[in-house]
C-alpha cells in the first residue's frame, strides 16, 4: 500500500514478552481502524528494550497478519535506536533537566505510602542532594537512575475518548540504573521520530499520556492525538490475561476456530458485527465510526 506522510501515522507498539491474547489483537484492530480510516500509514514497532521473550516477536507479528492486519514499511526495534533515546536524555541533560536518583524501589515504595505524597509520584527524595550527600550516594557503588527535573506537577492531553485528561506528572526516569532507556522516554522519542501523530492503545496507559505529552513538548517534539481504548477483562473483572483459559490465537485455533473467527468475536465485541456474521478487515473499515465504539471495558468470558 502506498501512503504519502502528509496524512501522518497510528502505531502498534507490542512488548515482545509472550503472546498476544484477544485484548491485545483487539487493540490492535482498533489502532489499524483508526489509522487506515484517516489515510494514515500503519506503523509496528516493537518494544524490546526489556522483557523479550525468544520467538514471541515472529509470533505476535504472525498473528496480526492472521487476523489481516497489515503495516507499512520495516518492523522497528527499540534495541536498535538506542542511539536516539541517548540523544533524547543528553538534551535534557545539558538543558539541566535531569538528575541522578539512587533510591531502590523500596525507598520509594516507602515514601510514596506517606500521607501527603500524591499517589503514583515520586516524592523526590534525590531531586536536591548537596553535593555532599549525592558524593556519599556515588561511593555506595549503586548505579544511579536518571530522572527528568519536572517543573510541573500535572499536563494535561486531549484523548479522542477521554476528553481533556489531565494527569500527574512527576519526576519520572528517563534512564535505568541498569542503562536501559525507560519506557516512558523511548515511546516519545520513537513515536516523534517515526512521524507517529495518533497513539491507539490501551487506557491502562491514560495516565502516563500527561508524563509523555510533558516530556514531549521539553524536547520541542509535537504531542499525538491520544486514542486510549477499553481493555479486555476477564470474568471477576481483571486485565485479562493468559491464564484465563483460551485466549491467545494458537489457544483458539487449537479450538478448531479459524484467525477469521477471531476476528469476527473482537468485531462483534466492538458492536460492528452480529454474532456469527462472517467479516473481514476492510468490512469493518467501511463500518467504523470512531464515535461509537464501546466505552466500557470487554468482559471477555473464555470457552
Ligand atoms: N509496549 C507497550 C505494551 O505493550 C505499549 C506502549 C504504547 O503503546 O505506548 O504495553
Amino acid at each position: 500500500m502506498s501512503h504519502t506522510a502528509d496524512y501522518g501515522a497510528g502505531r502498534f507498539a507490542p512488548s515482545p514478552s509472550g503472546d498476544l491474547h484477544l485484548g491485545n489483537l483487539r487493540t490492535a484492530v482498533l489502532a489499524w481502524l483508526f489509522a487506515r480510516s484517516t489515510q494514515r500509514r500503519f506503523l509496528m514497532r516493537i518494544e524490546d528494550l526489556d522483557r523479550v521473550r525468544p520467538g514471541a516477536e515472529q509470533s505476535q507479528l504472525d498473528d496480526l497478519a492472521a487476523l489481516g492486519l497489515d503495516w507499512d514499511g520495516e518492523v522497528v526495534h527499540q534495541s536498535r535506536r538506542l542511539r536516539l533515546y541517548d540523544e533524547a536524555i543528553a538534551r535534557l541533560e545539558r538543558a539541566g533537566l535531569t538528575y541522578e536518583c539512587y533510591c531502590t524501589r523500596r525507598e520509594i515504595q516507602q515514601a510514596t505510602s506517606a500521607p501527603h505524597a500524591p499517589a503514583g509520584a515520586y516524592p523526590g527524595t534525590c531531586r536536591d542532594l548537596t553535593a555532599a550527600e549525592r558524593a556519599a550516594k556515588r561511593d555506595s557503588g549503586r548505579p544511579p537512575a536518571i530522572r527528568l527535573r519536572a517543573e510541573a506537577a500535572y499536563y494535561t492531553v486531549h484523548d479522542v475518548l477521554h476528553g481533556e485528561f489531565t494527569g500527574i506528572v512527576d519526576d519520572l526516569v528517563l534512564r535505568r540504573g541498569d542503562r536501559t532507556p525507560a519506557y516512558n522516554l523511548a515511546v516519545v522519542v520513537d513515536d516523534a521520530d517515526q512521524g507517529i501523530d495518533q497513539v491507539v492503545r490501551g487506557d491502562d496507559l491514560l495516565s502516563s499520556a500527561p508524563r509523555q505529552g510533558y516530556l514531549a513538548s521539553l524536547l520541542g517534539l509535537p504531542i499525538p492525538h491520544y486514542a486510549h481504548v477499553p481493555l479486555a477483562l476477564n470474568a471477576e473483572g481483571k486485565r485479562l490475561a493468559k491464564r484465563d483459559g483460551a485466549v491467545t490465537l494458537a489457544d483458539r485455533v487449537a479450538l478448531g476456530e479459524a484467525p477469521a473467527d477471531v476476528l469476527a468475536t473482537i468485531a462483534v465485541s466492538l458492536k460492528l458485527a452480529d454474532s456469527g456474521e462472517p467479516v473481514s478487515l476492510p468490512v469493518l473499515l467501511d463500518r467504523w465510526d470512531p464515535t461509537q465504539i464501546p466505552r466500557e471495558p470487554w468482559v471477555h468470558l473464555p470457552v
